[in-house]
């Protein structure tokens, strides 16, 4: 067996670990972020068609632009937000991962730098690693609320080419204010990605930045298709921003990059947003449900805009998230001393997590 040690890796990569949470087998599985609810018949049976007349072109390279799959979500985001979005500042690739890796070829990479609130989504460093982008951690305040002016100071200071503010933030659940978005714009010459990959799951009064791209070129709001609308398997993320970072991104991603059964899916789920879209609501009263129950067993949450509850505090989370394993309930250890994230997903399994904790909270509080 060759160890990778005994590889010419580069320097910066080795002793890393790749990203993933333990997938143990599980009754519940509510450590993702997914949305479990089913994708509607009808969808279903649009999705056999359409993927059916697009494999017959399949020995076809697919629109290498994307273009009619960037003007469907053009039209999806300048209906659900109110704002007017063009397809050309609408670029899309493989989830929103993919995305961001371009953003960061083309703004970060070699010398350069990327700035993140941590804790949050903890796969920004990782593709800052990987295009060889320096990674600093931004401050959050204990309640991991991000303090404006302390964080305008910090980009200020430190200048980086791209800063990530995610919101609603992962693990946290924490929405960022756009009166703060906009101060960390005005204060970096960057580029600054809004990462909004929970938007639909924020609760009233927590817009999008999206109504903030106006006269903003160097601002970038990411989006995916992997949360709310359910379809996390299709690996469909996108972004909006000013054309010429479109433009940008071309110089960087791959030709071709998504297949033509991609965009093909991707329009069919895009034309059934409304019945996908309905179990958001669904799943925010789960959500909702976790936060409020949390207190009678002498527990607490952070507050969540997202489909996921940051709870605790525990003296010590990793017992507590194996004892939740063991009665059939796997949620994720983000690895922040004294607390689990849970995803909310179903009534039932709402049920089975809070029974579940209900006993682990009785004998290991
Ligand atoms: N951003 C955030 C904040 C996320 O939590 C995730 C998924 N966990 C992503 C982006 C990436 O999602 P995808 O690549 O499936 O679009």
């Amino acid at each position: 067996m060759t160890s990778l040690e005994e590889l010419p890796l580069r320097p910066e990569l080795r002793g890393r670990s790749p990203y993933g949470a333990p997938q143990p087998p599980a009754t519940h599985r509510l450590n993702t972020n997914e949305n479990p609810h089913p994708l509607p018949a009808d969808l279903l049976a649009d999705l056999g068609a359409a993927l059916g007349r697009a494999a017959l072109e399949l020995n076809r390279y697919p629109d290498r632009d994307a273009v009619a799959l960037r003007a469907d979500l053009a039209a999806y985001l300048t209906r659900t937000s109110g704002e007017t979005v063009t397809p050309q500042q609408v670029w899309a690739a493989n989830g929103s991962n993919e995305v961001l890796q371009q953003v960061l070829q083309a703004f970060g990479g070699a010398g350069r730098t990327a700035l993140g609130f941590t804790p949050s989504y903890s796969m920004h460093p990782i593709l800052a690693a990987g295009t060889g982008t320096t990674w600093v951690d931004g401050h959050r305040r204990a309640d991991f609320t991000i303090d404006t002016a302390a964080a305008a100071q910090q980009i200020r200071e430190t200048a980086p080419d791209v800063v990530f503010v995610t919101s609603p933030n992962n693990p946290t659940g924490t929405a960022v204010a756009l009166e703060t978005i906009e101060q960390l714009y005005a204060a970096t010459t960057g580029v600054l990605v809004v990462d909004e990959a929970y938007t639909e799951f924020a609760r009233a009064g927590t817009p999008s930045a999206l109504t903030l791209l106006p006269g903003r070129p160097r601002l970038i709001v990411s989006r995916t298709m992997s949360k709310a609308f359910g379809m996390a398997g299709l690996r469909l993320g996108y972004l909006a921003a000013d054309p010429a970072v479109v433009d940008a991104l071309q110089l960087v991603r791959l030709p071709y990059h998504l297949s033509s059964l991609t965009q093909a899916a991707a329009r069919t789920a895009l034309a059934h947003t409304d019945a996908l879209l309905a179990t958001v609501d669904a799943v925010k009263a789960q959500r909702d449900r976790i936060v409020a129950a949390l207190p009678g067993m002498g527990l607490t949450s952070v507050p969540s805009d997202a489909n996921f509850v940051l709870f605790g505090r525990f003296a010590d989370a990793p017992a507590v998230w194996r004892a939740l394993l063991e009665r059939g309930v796997l949620v994720r250890d983000v690895g922040l001393p004294g607390w689990l994230r849970v995803t909310a997903g179903t009534a039932e399994e709402t049920e089975a997590f809070l029974t579940a904790l209900g006993e682990v909270a009785r004998i290991q509080p």
